[in-house]
């Protein structure tokens, strides 16, 4: 048999789609007449961590509470591992499903031991074999010497610990954590979350969690969905969401944004900071031309946009200087690395890269 060389390459190159974990088809709950979540469909592949990211309200803990269980959809089914495990007519409870949980508040037992704690996923597992799962984890967390001890003799940092290697024990087919980070601070935020995600990856644990941080979403996520009052705005991973916002919401909420607000005439959106194409939206759309900080460069020559500095800020590794353009009502807001030596009432020039530009219509194409 003769071997196409480039063929086979080819072949082995194409990554090789992880089957789905989890799944939600059109997935809807309504308190009353309050649609916590409406329409959601969204596939988590088997060892992947998908973030829910959205502001308070938009639907995020009630999307992580249907797929353990603890609610029932009004419309839409939800599938692990291809079985449906709520929907019309059929739903499995939250101890059938294998579904681990780590809450904002760990929610540890206060009046079990952390081993014990621990060993609370594994009743009805030989003793010896549940012992050696808890020696294990608590081992892989840094924790084996605090075994005997109760939680509150624990900080906030061991305590998230615990709670994941309570949560992972049983080996769950996925893990659901809501905001599992937020009540720690800072650095220790940090390094609790690259060691869980350590552990996350080393065991292949597919898992959703919940943040309402965009930055803590980009860190941490393979993939993002973008919650906005109960409905999926955008799936993706965080450079197709950063760069290829969906709406103007998805556009705002990954950083500070400037906004020229205009209006598409023959495929183009005229701005103060000139035309930016907008080949996709129809003649006469309202749309915004919204530029990042870091998208609008300050340059040394009279080329660029002439504007006058309002005030600047140092921010360590970047400047932050906000600057007036003669015919723009609002003000623009430019990130710089290093220092720029600027003062209030300097005059300098910008240059905005067309590619960097998103034109997004107020529509939400
Ligand atoms: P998030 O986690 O993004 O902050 P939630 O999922 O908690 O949002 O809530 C989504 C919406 O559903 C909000 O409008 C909230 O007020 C409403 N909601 C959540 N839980 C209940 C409930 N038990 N009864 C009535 N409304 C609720």
């Amino acid at each position: 048999m003769r071997l196409d060389l480039n063929t086979a390459a080819a072949v082995a190159a194409r990554p090789v789609a992880a089957p789905t974990r989890v799944a939600l088809e059109g997935v809807s709950l309504h308190y009353g007449r309050t649609a916590a979540l409406s329409g959601v469909s969204l596939a988590v592949a088997e060892g992947e961590i998908v973030c829910l990211l959205g502001p308070s309200g938009s639907g995020k803990s009630t999307l992580l509470r249907l797929v353990a269980g603890i609610e029932r959809p009004s419309e839409g089914r939800i599938l692990i591992d291809g079985v449906e495990v709520a929907g019309p007519g059929r739903f499995v409870e939250p101890e059938a499903r294998q579904v681990g949980m780590v809450f904002q508040d760990y929610a540890l037992f206060p009046h079990l031991t952390i081993a014990d704690n621990v060993r609370f996923g594994l009743r009805g597992r030989p003793p010896a074999e549940a012992g050696r799962i808890v020696a294990g984890l608590l081992e892989r967390v840094g924790l084996a010497r605090y075994a005997g001890q109760y939680p509150h003799t624990l900080s906030g940092g061991e305590r998230q610990r615990v709670a994941l290697a309570r949560a992972l024990a049983p080996a769950p087919r996925v893990l659901l954590m809501d905001e599992p980070f937020s009540s720690l601070d800072g650095r220790l935020r940090d390094q609790v979350r690259e060691e869980t995600l350590d552990l996350l990856r080393e065991t292949a644990t597919t898992t959703i969690f919940v943040t309402h941080d965009p930055d803590e979403a980009m860190r941490a996520a393979d993939r993002i969905a973008l919650l906005h009052e109960g409905r999926l705005v955008q799936c993706g991973e965080a450079e197709d969401l950063y760069t290829r916002p969906a709406t103007l919401f998805a556009a705002r909420f990954f950083s500070d944004i400037n906004e020229l607000p205009g209006t598409c005439r023959s495929g183009r959106v005229e701005t103060p900071l000139g035309a930016f194409a907008a080949p996709a939206l129809p003649e006469g759309a309202a749309a915004s031309v919204c530029l990042r900080p870091e998208h609008v460069r300050l340059v040394a020559g009279p080329a660029g946009i002439a504007a006058r500095v309002v005030r600047t800020a140092f921010l360590g590794e970047i400047d932050h200087v906000v600057v007036a353009v003669p015919g723009l009502d609002t003000r623009l807001t430019v990130r710089a690395f290093g220092r720029t030596g600027l003062d209030a009432d300097d005059l300098v020039y910008l240059e905005v890269p067309a590619r960097d530009a998103l034109v997004v219509a107020h529509d939400g194409r």
